[in-house]
């Protein structure tokens, strides 16, 4: 039953297409109960349209839907022909101002940086380039589907909300005015009639559950036929899926990846058709398949009347919202309809029940409705804020349906959030009304369940499936985040309300996080398992913004700024409530002043990085200061109640930890610790973590005795001992101490004097120091440049992003740095602007150690090489804001004092003591800030003011009493003479001369008298005059040299400019070879060069010598030494091909003989260039292959070559190579016997060849048959000729073997088969290598405009020579019959013989190769010519008659219009030879030819025409004969044509060589008209190749990148029917747009599956191919199944960077040098080794499985 029913080809009810669409309307409009009548139709014919077998057959289900089922609901609405009734709906509608496109995967969008509210505001292409943010700063990405259009949104743009488009709508917009207006009323009635059962129907039948039964609908079938439904999920594997299916429902493993596919995408898929049984067996298979390791695979058995009612459910769905696209009114009622509540109350709307239903229903079924829910709610402004209170009011059980959910966000209607919250109205509205911001966070809260004893978040043992769980969840933050991305302007008493109470429940989450993960140094051993840290900052990371935000939205209005901070303040006190507790109090006291704390050691108890409370409230306070609400209402604050040290304890304490760990006292902890550090300071989180802490402690130091702090710190830091007992640093000398400790201590000193160092200096956030926003930012650019110049995406992830994804340089960027643009490679660059080196701070906060370092390094060279001194003395900083200007009191506090003095002390006795000169550093820069400070101070000193801060005096003060130390000065005076600080003697010498000019001012201010010191103020005054006298000379100096300098620059400049080729030239030389061979032929200066012919130029023979890159010795290049050979590359190619369709069928049987003048594949031979002896190679070869091999059997890794293949590296330069090709010296004067007195002209020749080739024909016919000797007889041998002769191989054993090997090679490559070295073939292959390699080269200099010779790199000149030479020698290893035969059929395609028949016209010769095979096949036959016939002579007539034959070629496919060009009166001679040329073709092919009437015009174009040819010509017999080239053609310059000629023994006017050798060429001229395909085509019935062939070119690509994703994103994939491609990538080639990296467009290919990149690199680039993967913005290059790379791509944004991944989005350009140097690797063949060195760089590209691609 189950097979018939399969088989069976489901009929076509013919009664189905009777049903009247107008009847069954009438019939509703007379039906009293419409619903019953309506529900009665679709229950009949459902099932009859629907699910009739096993395969959705979509068209003709469409059709009869339509027809029987939609037609009768749009006659009902109508009321008439919906033909009619649509069109009129749509005029009566006031078209929308709103855009609200939805989306496709993969389609552009654009969003204005400078205009949009929030980054989610976007606009489809058609608006945005209608729009004025296209001359705005915009960002451009692509969608992953779903999301609209904002066009027309005013809420979402703060300028320009309207295209000019939708603009035009806006026109008289009454607000809120009821769309149902324009609706006649009876259509409203029918329309709520009809929407209200559809839309009934298919919610009920969507959201089904019953298995045998329907909603409201009776069973007609009821039939045994049931689905097997296959659910998508994300757990398994697309691999799992298809080989399941395999074995469950047996099907192909195509069909099984169809079915795979359509799960994927839609979400479900029937996989079995047939009775219960049958389907339910398959389930189980299923089931028992899937369920071994994770929950099995979701697999339904289903009654195909319910799969059937779905499917039209869907389409309903579609069709609702296809209908209210017509008008606005009908849009109004459907969403009436909608949100109305049913009978059982409160989410009982049909709304409602679908976004409840949402996580049960499949994708497709989603996608749908979603969609719906976009066109007809989110577009309806009164319905769009109903929908939101909905949605907002089941926030709380989507939010929990989600998390069940295994789909991903994208697919679920929690996704909605987006288009509801980010609207600030509705956001405000949600706030206030729904109390939604406390909803998200409670929400929140409650996925998070797992806490400790302290009720903190505990993530610690979360199984794979909360950690499942964890990842979604953190979608909530990002719904919290669209709440609060748009501020509001106007505070309500209901908003400071509610947005008080989420405040409220944000602190409780904070609260839970405050001190979480807490950890404790391990000492001892090692940690065992590394704790879990990454959920911990995972939730820190996402929430920064939030709190960012939640501070902006504070700073807006003072009542909630005051009230946000009380709360915050006792959040904080109930976290540390009695933070003493347990903890025991002691007293510290030095220099005076003792304060009370407690014992605490950081390195022995509990400490965690996780401090939000404490952050939130320091960042709170920060704001009280900025608003200065401080100052205005310090009566409503609670500042009396805020304790200091309790404020400073813990951030202080993690300060410590980073300290500790950094001096090496965590090591036992592991890596997470310090990856929590990284963290802990990194871009991503600092704002909220390390920059919260400093501040916390700022806050609290101001409000305390400095004193207190310094000791509170010390004791904290474990440092309080050392500098509270005098002398105990001594205990530290280095000789008795272990050095651990003595280095644990220093690296904590110097910690400590940082953190001083960032306490008093960093007050560049608006509200601590009297800054504004922009000065923050200018600052962190100065740091991150001064480290080195830098990219701008560099500089943007150095620095904070803002919740719209801002970092505000851009603004100051100009001002601070200058732009250098990027050359060839590379990208543009930013440097630092010399003025803004002032700014410079050493201890700058975000600076890495390693940054740190780097800038101290950076900034001193800058310094030397301004011929300035090195020392980098603080920075001049801005003043504290009133309430934090107590801090700089630090800097002259006792304690302070005594700590800096210490270390002097130290460094002034400095082998007593252990101490770094990294402390001293920073104790100068201390001092240095203090002066800076204190002068800053007299400078900006009015009258009323008294300077508090007299840091100069107090320096100047000897230490007291016991201790008697000298004063700071005196041991600054001590070490500044030093010998081992040679490095800070600048630094010094600054502090002592900042010290005099204040004490200056002092005195002139006068207000307080400086104590006297030690009278050396002369001393240094005479020193400071010395000083300058030296600085003005070196300056004098330097001045001068910098003029020399620039002169020699400009001299340089000019030779450059004035020698640029030889320039060039030199650098294509260093960079290619290290050969020893050189073009040292001699230059013949005044003789005319002749390259070929009795008239060829003699050239004396010139040792060739060249050294071995493997053994270093030197060889000379001769025929009987020992071979040397060049690392080659054969490939085959497509680029000169005209024909990119044409492959070749099969190989095995391919005769190569002809290349079609399509050039469709050629075979391409490169080189490096590199020279090896031939056995040095052979043994190199052996090892790689022998290590190869062990490589494979260890590990199976792949390399970046293929050895079985014949793949090496050139052990030189890593070129990837797969042969070699010997060294010979120019072989043709091995053959040619140079006797030229009385040679044959062209017809004497022709038939003497004639004449030799039917001898030998009969002799090889004699081999066969016997009874051939009178044949013999018949025969007369022509004169001289000895087919009995054997001639011999002049070439050593070596170089024979190397000539087989390079010619089988080239075979095996060249046609894709077997190395076979006997194969007749192989010589031909050689051959047209030669020549096709030619020819490329011929391409690529004309492309360039480059004289043809002298321009060569040498790689290439070697090559070409190495290769012709080869081929013109390889017929010696060849067997001679077979050469011999190839040059008759050669022959005879152009002077017919009756042996070779069925040759291919003229028309389909391509006459290089033909040239290049004659002239090389001729040898074999004229070894045996004993008759005093030079080779020469044979060279040039073969040349000639090809020559001619080229000619008539041109001439027959030439399409000469006439274009009324300009052409001189007097014709030319060649003018007039030419057209009677033409004329005389034109009889010969019964005037089928055009009629032309001038020479001009054929003239220019035979010209043209045959300009290649000649020049390839030229390249041909310049390498086979070594006869250097004229002067004139290694320059471009006029006459290029004449020159040629002359070269090539040729008249200049080409057409004489009809006319003199007329008695044969008449014929022959006729013979070539006379073939049936010259008159097919002439007759217009075939297509033939004209000449000159034009370049080919990569693709045109357009400047603007946006366009390219626009157009892939309308490319869907060719196999999946119209289904959006993943990775739709662009040939570059051919320009065709591909369904990459995915299943649906797998091939095989050669027996394994590949992706239709590779697939299509097969036909299109035979093996190589270069794309553009346009969603990501990405050149990849392909070569074979296994080679591949990525290279940039062309396209570049102002910064001059590209983007790869697209992940930044700015707009990016066409840079048309970058797109040319592409295509010149396209063009000379380097794509494969261009992969190679790629892979060989990056050993991870060699794993890609590229042949997926
Ligand atoms: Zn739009
Ligand atoms: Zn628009
Ligand atoms: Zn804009
Ligand atoms: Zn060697
Ligand atoms: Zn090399
Ligand atoms: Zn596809
Ligand atoms: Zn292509």
């Amino acid at each position: 039953m189950a097979a018939e029913l399969e088989a069976e080809v489901p009929a076509f009810d013919r009664g189905l297409l009777e049903c009247s669409a107008e009847e069954i309307a009438a019939k509703w409009l007379q039906a009293s109960e419409l619903q019953k009548e309506v529900y009665q139709h679709l229950a009949y014919y459902v099932p009859k349209i629907y699910c009739r077998g096993p395969n959705p057959a979509p068209q003709r289900e469409d059709m009869l839907a339509q027809h029987v089922l939609l037609g009768p609901m749009e006659w009902y609405l109508c009321g008439e022909d919906p033909a009619f009734g649509f069109p009129k709906l749509e005029q009566a509608n006031k078209p929308s101002h709103l855009c609200g496109r939805v989306f496709k995967v993969g389609e552009p969008t654009y969003s204005c940086r400078d205009c949009a509210v929030d980054p989610t505001c976007v606009l489809c292409m058609e608006c945005f380039l209608g729009s004025i943010h296209r001359e705005h700063r915009y960002r451009m990405t692509t969608s992953g589907g779903g999301g609209f259009c904002d066009c027309g949104d005013t809420e979402a743009w703060k300028e320009g909300p309207y295209c000019q488009k939708h603009e035009l709508n806006t026109s008289e917009t009454a607000e809120e005015e009821d769309p149902l207006v324009h609706l006649p009323e009876d259509m409203v009635a029918r329309a709520y009639n009809i929407f209200a059962i559809t839309f009934k129907y298919a919610v009920d039948i969507l959201t089904w559950e019953k298995e045998n039964e329907l909603p409201g609908l009776e069973m007609i079938e009821k039939n045994d036929t049931y689905y097997c439904m296959l659910f998508n999920d994300e757990v398994h594997t697309y691999e799992q899926v298809i080989y399941t299916l395999q074995k469950a429902v047996n099907c192909t493993q195509k069909e099984a990846i169809g079915f795979a596919t359509t799960v994927d995408r839609d979400g479900r898929r029937s996989v079995r058709y047939g009775d219960f049984q049958y389907c339910d067996q398959a389930k189980s298979v299923i089931v028992r398949n899937t369920s071994r390791q994770t929950k099995p695979l979701k697999v339904q058995v289903m009654h195909s009347s319910i799969v059937a009612h779905q499917s039209f459910g869907l389409k309903l769905l579609t069709w609702l919202g296809s209908v209210i696209g017509y008008s606005d009114g009908l849009r109004r009622i459907l969403c009436q309809v909608g949100l109305q509540e049913g009978p059982d109350g409160e989410n009982s709307s049909l709304v409602d029940k679908l976004m409840l239903y949402d996580s049960k229903l499949w994708k497709g079924a989603r996608n749908v409705y979603h969609q719906l829910f976009m066109s007809s709610l989110l577009m309806d402004l009164k319905y769009k804020k109903l929908f939101a209170i909905r949605f907002a009011r089941n926030y709380e059980r989507l939010q929990s349906d989600f998390m069940k959910d295994d789909h991903d966000r994208e697919f679920s209607i929690a996704d909605l959030s987006i288009q509801i919250f980010t609207v600030p109205s509705l956001a405000r509205m949600l706030i206030t009304e729904e109390n939604l911001m406390t909803t998200i966070i409670k929400t929140f809260m409650d996925h998070l369940r797992h806490r400790d004893i302290q009720g903190r978040f505990q993530f610690e043992r979360y199984t794979a499936l909360q950690a499942f769980k964890f990842r979604r969840v953190q979608s909530l933050i990002l719904d919290l985040k669209y709440v609060l991305i748009s501020k509001p302007t106007e505070w309500s008493e209901d908003l400071r309300h509610k947005f008080l109470e989420g405040f409220d429940a944000f602190l409780e989450l904070l609260k839970c996080m405050q001190g979480m993960d807490p950890i404790t140094r391990q000492v001892g051993q090692h940690i065992e398992m590394e704790p879990e840290w990454e959920a911990a900052f995972t939730l820190q990371m996402k929430l920064t913004l939030v709190i960012s935000m939640m501070q902006d939205w504070c700073a807006l209005d003072e009542k909630v700024l005051i009230e946000a901070y009380k709360k915050c303040l006792t959040v904080l006190m109930q976290c540390h409530s009695g933070f003493t507790d347990g903890e025991q109090p002691i007293v510290l006291s030095m220099c005076g002043h003792s304060v009370e704390t407690i014992r605490y050691c950081v390195s022995q108890e509990k400490v965690s990085i996780h401090l939000p409370v404490s952050r939130l409230l320091a960042g709170l306070h920060v704001l009280l200061s900025k608003t200065e609400v401080a100052y205005k209402f310090p009566e409503l604050l609670p500042l009396s109640e805020l304790s200091p040290p309790m404020l400073i304890e813990h951030p202080l304490r993690c300060l410590v930890l980073c300290a500790q760990v950094h001096a090496g006292m965590w090591r036992r902890n592991g890596f997470s610790l310090v990856n929590q550090i990284y963290y802990y300071h990194n871009v991503k989180c600092r704002r909220e973590m390390f920059d919260k802490d400093i501040v916390m402690l700022q806050t609290g130091v101001s409000m305390m005795d400095p004193n207190h702090f310094l000791m509170i710190m010390l004791s904290r830091f474990e440092l309080y001992q050392i500098f509270s007992t005098p002398d105990y640093g001594k205990r530290f000398s280095t000789e008795n101490t272990n050095k651990d400790v003595v280095q644990q201590n220093n690296t904590l000193i110097e910690e400590m004097l940082y953190l001083i160092i960032m306490i008093v200096g960093e007050r560049f956030s608006p509200g601590i120091g009297q800054v504004n926003a922009t000065d923050e930012i200018k600052r962190e650019i100065i740091h991150q440049l001064s480290i080195r110049p830098m990219a701008h995406s560099e500089l943007v992830k150095a620095l904070p992003e803002d919740e719209n994804r801002e970092t505000g340089m851009e603004s100051v960027i100009e001002e601070v740095a200058c732009f250098k643009k990027p050359g060839l490679t590379g990208r543009g660059l930013y440097e630092l602007k010399p003025e803004c080196t002032k700014n410079f701070n050493l201890y700058f906060y975000h600076f890495s150690r390693a940054e740190q370092s780097k800038a101290e390094e950076a900034q001193r060279k800058l310094k030397r090489q301004n011929r300035e001194d090195t020392a980098l003395p603080p920075p001049a900083l801005p003043p504290f804001c009133p309430l934090f200007a107590s801090l700089i009191n630090i800097l002259q506090s006792d304690v302070m004092l005594c700590i800096m003095g210490t270390i002097l002390q130290w460094a002034v006795e400095h082998n007593g003591y252990a101490w770094s000169e990294s402390m001293l550093q920073r104790v100068l820069h201390l001092i240095g800030m203090a002066l800076q400070e204190e002068k800053q101070h007299l400078e900006n000193l009015s009258e009323e003011n008294v300077v508090t801060f007299t840091f100069t005096q107090k320096i100047s003060r000897p230490g007291e009493a016991p201790n008697n130390s000298p004063s700071i000065l005196a041991m600054l005076e001590t070490l500044q003479n030093a010998p081992h600080l040679e490095v800070h003697k600048d630094m010094i010498r600054w502090i002592l001369k900042t010290f005099n000019t204040i004490k200056k001012l002092r005195e002139s201010s006068s207000t307080s008298p400086v104590a006297e010191t030690e009278g050396n103020v002369m001393e240094e005054s005479s020193r400071d005059k010395d000083k300058a006298e030296r600085k003005r000379k070196a300056e004098i100096a330097r001045l001068r040299r910098e003029k020399i300098m620039a002169q020699m620059s400009e001299m340089q400049r000019h030779f450059i400019n004035e020698n640029k080729e030889l320039f060039q030239q030199t650098l294509e030389e260093l960079d290619t070879s290290a050969s020893g061979v050189h073009d040292n032929s001699p230059v013949i200066s005044d003789a005319k060069l002749t390259a070929l012919g009795p008239e060829q130029t003699r050239v004396a023979e010139h040792r060739q010598v060249v050294m071995c890159i493997l053994c270093q010795e030197e060889q000379e290049v001769k025929v009987d030494s020992r071979a040397m050979v060049l690392a080659a590359f054969i490939q085959r190619s497509t680029v000169l091909s005209k024909n990119r369709n044409r492959i070749i069928p099969d190989p095995e049987k391919y005769d190569p003989l002809f290349m079609h003048p399509d050039l469709s594949c050629g075979t391409h031979t490169g080189s490096c260039g590199h020279i090896m002896h031939a056995h040095c190679w052979q043994r190199y070869f052996d090892a790689v292959q022998a290590k190869e091999q062990r490589r494979q059997q260890r590990l199976r890794v792949h390399t970046s070559y293929d050895v079985e293949n014949g793949e090496f590296l050139c052990p030189l330069c890593e070129c990837l190579s797969n042969t070699v090709i010997p060294l010979l010296p120019p072989p043709r004067v091995l053959f040619n016997r140079l006797d030229f007195s009385g040679q044959p002209n062209l017809s004497q020749w022709i038939k003497t060849i004639s004449l030799q080739m039917k001898a030998r024909y009969l002799l090889r016919d004699e081999d066969h048959s016997s009874n051939s000797s009178e044949k013999m007889d018949q025969l007369q041998l022509p004169e001289g000729f000895r087919p009995d002769y054997k001639p011999k191989n002049p070439y050593s054993e070596s170089i024979k073997e190397m000539l087989t090997t390079f010619g089988t090679a080239t075979y095996k490559v060249g046609l894709k088969v077997h190395p076979n070295e006997e194969d007749p073939r192989v010589p031909i292959m050689c051959w047209g290598s030669c020549a096709y390699t030619i020819q490329t080269i011929e391409r690529i200099l004309a492309d360039e405009d480059k004289p043809l010779f002298g321009h060569l790199p040498c790689r290439q000149d070697d090559c070409l020579k190495s290769l012709t030479r080869f081929a013109a020698a390889h017929w010696t290893v060849s067997s001679l019959s077979a050469v011999q035969g190839h040059f008759c059929t050669l022959l005879a395609s152009l002077v017919p013989n009756e042996k070779n028949e069925n040759l291919p016209c003229i028309l389909d010769i391509d006459m290089f190769h033909l040239l290049v095979s004659l002239v090389l096949s001729f040898p074999a036959i004229h070894c045996q010519d004993f008759s005093g016939v030079s080779l020469g002579t044979g060279d040039l007539h073969l040349f000639h008659l090809v020559t001619m034959a080229h000619i008539i070629q041109i001439l027959l496919t030439s399409s000469t219009e006439e274009n009324g060009m300009d052409q001189e009166d007097t014709s030319s001679e060649e003018e007039v030879a030419v057209l009677t040329l033409y004329k005389f073709l034109c009889q010969c092919t019964g005037s089928a030819l055009k009629e032309v009437s001038s020479g001009w015009h054929l003239w220019r174009n035979l010209k043209a025409g045959i300009m290649p040819f000649l020049r390839c010509s030229a390249l041909f017999f310049h390498y086979l004969n070594g006869v250097p080239a004229p002067s004139e053609l290694q320059v471009n310059g006029a006459n290029q044509f004449e020159r040629l000629c002359s070269y090539l023994s040729l008249p200049n006017n080409l057409t004489c060589l009809f006319q003199e050798n007329s008695e044969i060429l008449n014929t022959l001229v006729e013979s070539w008209c006379s073939s049936n395909e010259v008159k097919r085509y002439l007759e217009g019935k075939r297509h033939a190749i004209s000449y000159a062939r034009e370049s080919n070119k990569l693709i045109d690509l357009p400047d603007d990148y946006s366009c390219l994703i626009n157009q892939a994103s309308n490319f869907s994939c060719p196999k999946s029917g119209g289904d959006k491609s993943r990775a739709p990538t662009l040939c570059l080639v051919c320009g065709t747009m591909l369904c990459s990296q995915s299943y649906c467009c797998q091939t095989e290919l050669e027996g394994e599956d590949v992706g239709a990149c590779t697939a299509h690199t097969y036909t299109c680039g035979s093996g190589v191919g270069i794309f553009l993967r346009v969603r990501e913005c990405q050149v990849l290059f392909l070569a074979g199944k296994t080679k591949g790379c990525f290279y940039p791509p062309p396209y570049l944004d102002d910064y001059g960077e590209t983007d790869q991944g697209l992940r930044r989005g700015n707009p990016l350009h066409l840079c048309k040098e970058r797109f040319k140097k592409i295509q010149k690797l396209w063009q000379q063949h380097s794509i494969t080794e261009e992969i190679g060195h790629a892979q060989e760089a990056n050993q991870t590209l060699v794993g890609i499985d590229w042949q997926h691609l």
